[in-house]
């Protein structure tokens, strides 16, 4: 559909590739990651064969994924509608070609059943759908807060009212917060305030803990050091502080304020001088 008459089908670039790439990639997905591409895919192409078309170019390479892995159609150079004349080679590979394509003559009636016989199956898309091997819970997807690309819901996390960060958002934020003068409000405890503007729920350290776990160990780290530099400073004022209030109260005793001076020298220097922390 390139030509100028008929204009053109313009795609978003799908980052998650084709089908074909995926499978190769991924031996050992899992079946309900399977199942749920098999599923999009047939609700796809249920849409399309309720509109009157034909794909007749059903293979891994034209199905596109999402970063949901939703499966995309793509690829409509083949496209027919029902009933017509074949008029264009397909390039199809063999083992994807419905036998009718086969024959040595012309197909002079394309079936939506051309398509299904590509996805491995004879019955219509919807009937497909319906087969109990297809009856699956949705999976329930969300929109991340930061970069808008739809996720399954739990490969991130949420707050109480569902607004949704995904792995790598969240990612990008833990790191943020380990930054000194950190935009990310990120609480002692791991617990971190909602992505959502106006939103004042928290997200539990938990979640951030089990969805990005190496950066928000390094997090972690970063904040124990700081707790322990904090707490080696308030210790070094209250001693102070002491050592202060004794010197005024014998402030007109050389020997004293002697010996209060050593106790100062051997005990307050006792600490980093970059970070003070106590040695
Ligand atoms: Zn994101
Ligand atoms: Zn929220
Ligand atoms: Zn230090």
């Amino acid at each position: 559909m390139q030509d100028a008459h008929q204009g053109c089908i313009s795609m978003p670039f799908y980052k998650g590739g084709d089908l074909d790439a995926w499978i190769r990639d991924n031996p050992f997905a899992d079946l309900a990651t399977r199942r749920r591409i098999a599923i999009g895919l047939l609700y796809g192409l249920h849409d399309l064969h309720s509109r009157g078309s034909v794909h007749c170019d059903i293979k891994p390479k034209n199905i596109f994924l999402a970063p949901s892995l939703s499966p995309v159609l793509g690829d409509f150079d083949g496209v027919q509608m029902h009933d017509v004349t074949m008029t264009q080679p397909l390039q199809t590979p063999i083992k994807y070609m419905a036998p009718e394509l086969l024959r040595d003559e012309v197909v002079d009636k394309i079936e939506p059943a051309v398509d299904m016989f590509s996805v491995s199956v004879r019955p219509t898309a919807l009937e497909a759908l319906h087969h109990e091997a297809f009856q699956v819970e949705p999976v329930k997807e969300a929109s991340c807060a930061i970069c808008l690309n739809v996720y399954p819901a739990d490969e991130g996390v949420s707050c109480a009212d569902g607004h949704f960060t995904c792995k790598k958002c969240l990612g990008h934020s833990v790191r943020a917060a380990a930054q000194p003068d950190a935009h990310v409000n990120f609480l002692r405890n791991g617990n971190m305030c909602c992505v959502a503007s106006d939103c004042e729920l928290l997200i539990t350290g938990h979640s951030n803990a089990t969805a990005v776990p190496e950066d928000f160990a390094n997090w972690l780290n970063i904040v124990r050091k700081h707790f322990e530099r904090d707490a080696a400073a308030e210790q070094e004022r209250q001693l102070q502080l002491r050592l202060d209030a004794a010197l005024r109260e014998h402030g007109l005793n050389p020997t004293t304020q002697n010996y209060l001076h050593t106790i100062q020298d051997s005990v307050l220097v006792m600490s980093c001088p970059r970070c003070s922390t106590a040695f």
